[in-house]
């Protein structure tokens, strides 16, 4: 699969987006450059899962599996329309069967199990399937004995299927107890939003929690809260500042850092020998931020290992005549 080139159908809403945030208009190739960060107020914008995989993983190392798990119908559940047809459309809309998509990656040359949530998806609920999917990882990370990276992004259990959605915290949950008593190293990632059954489980479950700036975290939204204890939230209520605070998250992560900063969590945690790390082919993006000092060992290792920093169109060519070398 080709995740390196910036296809068209990438680039969000033409050739220019407006930042929900500040309203700067940017030049769409350019924001998806930067990981989709406004290069003004630095507002981390949604993503597509082709997209976060891009913005983490070396170019062309991500191997999508079970990509043909598709939900049922089980309940034969009506609200505004019947379940089945919802799927279809949605399915046809996003180009995927389910909220969740596993498989192998690499990460500056660390393999890994990466889970990406679809929030595209019916809002990134979870069913059957999405459950099933974040078990399959753990499973897979559990046997090869990689480190597993969850991206979670979730407005909560799918209320389509009942209780057989919130079963899926309970599996969820079983399977990441056994990885982590075998000594697994699991990371998750929340991005704007992860809400519900998916903070009840296995989002919050990690060894490290890492999220990105200024995403809403939380188990009933602050509007449901608010209308409950009839009192006023304090300000930047469920925001990853907040929660980071408190003590409820690990570390809060530029989407541009992310690489680097698992990188560094894999080779703390779960230290492999160096010729088991794969010189990275991912086009280098100019760093955004000022001065930040994100990562410059893993930006050294990656020196090291690929001679410079390549722009990305060479790089793309370096990981072209790598896997050409396999071949022959
Ligand atoms: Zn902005």
């Amino acid at each position: 699969m080709a995740w390196v080139r910036f296809r068209k159908k990438d680039m969000p809403g033409g050739l220019w987006t407006k930042c929900p945030s500040c309203g700067e208009m940017i030049f769409s190739k350019e924001l998806l450059e930067n990981f989709k960060i406004c290069k003004k107020c630095s507002h981390h914008m949604n993503t597509t899962v082709d997209e976060r995989v891009l913005f983490t993983c070396d170019a062309d190392t991500f191997d999508e599996l079970y990509t043909d798990l598709t939900p049922v119908d089980r309940l034969q559940f009506v609200d505004k329309g019947s379940y089945g047809d919802k799927l279809k459309a949605t399915a046809k809309k996003v180009g995927r069967l389910e909220a969740m998509t596993i498989g192998y990656g690499r990460v500056l040359g660390r393999e890994c199990v990466l889970g990406v949530m679809n929030f595209q998806f019916l809002g990134g609920s979870m069913g059957v399937v999405v459950g099933e999917k974040v078990t399959i990882a753990v499973e897979m990370a559990l046997e090869r004995k990689l480190p597993l990276v969850l991206v979670c992004s979730s407005g909560g259990a799918r209320m389509h299927e009942g209780a057989l959605s919130l079963m899926q915290m309970a599996k969820t949950c079983a399977a990441l107890a056994r990885f982590g008593d075998a000594g697994g190293l699991y990371v998750a990632i929340l991005t704007d939003p992860t809400t519900g059954g998916v903070t009840a489980s296995f989002a919050t479950m990690a060894d490290v929690i890492l999220a990105e700036p200024n995403a809403l975290i939380g188990f009933a939204g602050p509007r449901v809260i608010q209308n409950t204890i009839r009192q006023e939230l304090p300000e930047g209520f469920q925001r990853s500042e907040f929660l980071l605070s408190r003590g409820q998250l690990d570390r809060i992560v530029r989407r541009d850092e992310i690489p680097q900063t698992l990188f560094k969590l894999f080779e703390y945690l779960v230290p492999v020998a160096p010729e088991q790390i794969v010189a990275p082919t991912r086009p280098r993006f100019e760093a955004s931020s000022n001065g930040h000092d994100g990562g410059d060992k893993a930006d050294k290792a990656a020196k090291d290992k690929s001679g410079s920093r390549l722009p990305a169109e060479e790089g793309a060519e370096a990981g072209k005549d790598e896997k050409k070398k396999k071949k022959k």
